[in-house]
């Protein structure tokens, strides 16, 4: 954002802000860790993970307790029942939390301690409630449910997401929600995923799209052919559980994809992309109309693929206040031109953030780690993400110093 200050131009310096889970830090310790991370390392502000994101987290440098053994899916914050009263559905309390609130914890400390705090939703993945309540997730062509993946056409899941959203802004101390796994996702989303196949991520898309009674409902409500389309994909998926089909194998691009069934995909990929506007909507109305906060969205490093999980991008520009990039598996030299197309689909008014993964599992070494800030910082993005804390080997905390000390110079 630039703003104009007693006739003097001024641009807002780029935001650094790290990722971590609450589990990362000590109760008695956070108020020392978090004055650490911003007058030391020079942070902005943290972001916290608000749900687990798999069932064993090992983090070697976490102030207690390297091994967490979590429910996944389960929140680290107690939620507020009024917000839920008359839904079949609430977040699951992580067993982690025991009596306490960490994430009340958290989120007020670092907010004392001068640091800006964000918390990461993450909206359609979710293992615990889809397995307590299959009527809420995606069934794909041939009927089957996947379990982890929470249908956004779902009058439930819409309805759980916006009152979440609403018990965190009004709950605890936030200045953003970076909102994650909004969309139709696919089976491949799954950690735990284990089969004999190759799995494309054409054929991850055939196996994922979702006919429940939600999406079949709407379709007809537009007069699409839906039967139609699903039992085109019921064929393909036969076909592909016998040898490789050449759809399967094709590049997921919207000219090939619109094409099926004689247009009639296309009317479906647009009514995924208004089902899922819509929801965004309704979320953007709950944080930042309501409650004025800000909100983040998980963007892609190639804009034009976000149809693939029903993300309209110019809905997307209109309705977010930041989109957030992965750079994670970038070669370096790959992410300039990335985030170049990223600020030609959003523009200024739109702001560009990119997560960095300071970690040899995702980047060679410090060097090509380092070449990913200097990319960031050359393509004056709004501000970086950097993932992990507890979870990384000290070495690595050097290389987030690093980074922070060169995106603010
Ligand atoms: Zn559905």
């Amino acid at each position: 954002m630039k703003d104009v200050e007693a006739g003097i131009l001024e641009v807002d310096a780029m935001q650094v802000i790290l990722r971590a889970f609450v589990w990362d830090f000590a109760p008695e310790k956070m108020s020392s860790t978090f004055h650490r991370l911003r007058n030391e390392w020079g942070l902005d502000g943290i972001s916290f993970v608000i749900s687990n994101p798999s069932r064993l987290l090992l983090l070697p440098n976490a102030e207690h307790g390297r091994f967490r053994y979590t429910d996944e899916g389960a929140v680290c914050f107690q939620p507020e029942r009024s917000w839920y009263a008359d839904l079949p559905i609430m977040p699951v309390a992580s067993e982690l939390c025991g009596r306490r609130n960490p994430l009340k914890e958290a989120t007020e400390k670092a907010r004392e301690t001068g640091l800006k705090v964000s918390a990461v939703m993450t909206c359609c993945y979710n293992p615990l409630l889809g397995r307590k309540h299959p009527e809420l997730t995606v069934q794909n062509a041939l009927g089957d449910r996947i379990l982890h993946l929470l249908c956004p056409a779902n009058p439930v899941v819409r309805e759980f997401l916006v009152r979440m959203a609403g018990d965190l802004v009004t709950n605890y101390p936030l200045d953003a929600i970076e909102l994650e796994d909004l969309g139709y996702l696919t089976l491949t989303r799954s950690r735990d995923l284990l089969t004999d196949l190759i799995i494309p991520p054409a054929a991850d898309h055939l196996l994922s799209r979702c006919f429940c009674e939600h999406c079949r409902h709407t379709a007809e409500g537009l007069n699409i052919e839906i039967e139609r389309v699903r039992f085109f994909l019921q064929t393909e998926l036969e076909q592909f559980f016998i040898s490789p089909t050449e759809l399967s194998q094709s590049p997921l691009e919207w000219d090939v994809w619109e094409r099926l069934v004689e247009g009639e995909a296309r009317k479906v990929l647009h009514m995924r992309m208004d089902i899922v506007s819509s929801l965004l909507a309704r979320l953007v109305e709950e944080i930042a109309h309501k409650h004025d906060k800000k909100v983040h969205i998980e963007g892609r490093l190639l804009p034009a693929s976000l149809w693939q999980i029903g993300i309209d991008r110019y809905k997307l520009r209109e309705l977010a206040h930041a989109v957030e990039v992965d750079a994670k598996d970038v070669a370096p030299d790959r992410l300039p031109p990335c985030l170049f197309l990223n600020r030609q689909v959003f523009g200024n008014r739109t702001e560009l953030w990119v997560r960095l993964h300071p970690s040899e599992r995702f980047v060679p070494n410090r060097q090509a780690f380092l070449a990913q800030v200097r990319a960031c910082k050359e393509q004056k993005v709004d501000g970086v993400v950097i993932v992990g804390y507890g979870s990384l080997r000290r070495q690595n905390w050097d290389w987030v110093k690093e980074a922070v000390s060169l995106l603010k110079s």
